[in-house]
């Protein structure tokens, strides 16, 4: 039996199928988003009307952004010599946090996983090896998270990459197994960016 009106039943499941959101979470915001005015209520809607209207991939490096292409690639200052490659776009952004690395980025959106039935053609890899021309870029570091379906992406395209006579590095292991590049805290990222080694 529920307490609350079916409207505000379902305005709670719609915050409960958020990642990290549990049921108590799912209330308290759900009534807050019922507190709000209509300007305030609508500003967030739009918002995310807006974000999944306006963004886009961008067509060098798959990172999420409103201008094609982003504005990393975009910056001439960025060495594209050096590619760092991620899983995810959020890992971007822990690494841009760091202030370390000036190279530019391949998000790879997932990792491969045979257990899930996600294989080398279900991520953004073909589209990484066909931006590897040796003669312009030097170094591939590979930065997909320490858990098992990460280490196993990570070899992978080493085999792949190492034959282009492109150097190929992973993040030292600072991170802890399982973890989540997005989570890990800007020193620890920067020690093991700096720790990487040739695989
Ligand atoms: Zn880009």
């Amino acid at each position: 039996m529920s307490y609350y009106s079916p409207s505000i039943e379902k305005l709670v499941e719609a915050f409960e199928r958020l990642p990290s959101i549990g049921h108590k979470t799912a209330v308290r915001l759900a009534f807050h988003m019922l507190d709000a005015n209509e300007e305030e209520t609508n500003e967030f809607i739009n918002s995310i009307i807006n974000a999944k209207k306006n963004l886009k991939y961008c067509s060098k490096c798959y990172n999420i952004s409103d201008s094609d292409p982003c504005i990393i690639c975009a910056n001439p200052k960025r060495d594209e010599s050096v590619i760092c490659v991620v899983e995810d776009v959020k890992d971007i952004i822990a690494m841009e946090k760091t202030h370390e690395f000036k190279g530019v980025y391949h998000v790879l959106h997932g990792s491969i996983s045979p257990m899930n039935g996600i294989g080398p053609d279900d991520i953004k890899l073909k589209e990484l090896l066909e931006r590897l021309n040796p003669e312009t870029v030097k170094e591939i570091i590979l930065a997909t998270n320490p858990r098992v379906e990460g280490e196993a992406t990570a070899m992978y395209i080493s085999k792949l990459v190492k034959p282009l006579g492109i150097k190929v590095t992973r993040i030292a292991h600072g991170i802890p197994v399982g973890g989540d590049l997005e989570y890990t805290d800007e020193i620890t990222l920067t020690k093991a960016l700096e720790g990487r080694r040739e695989i």
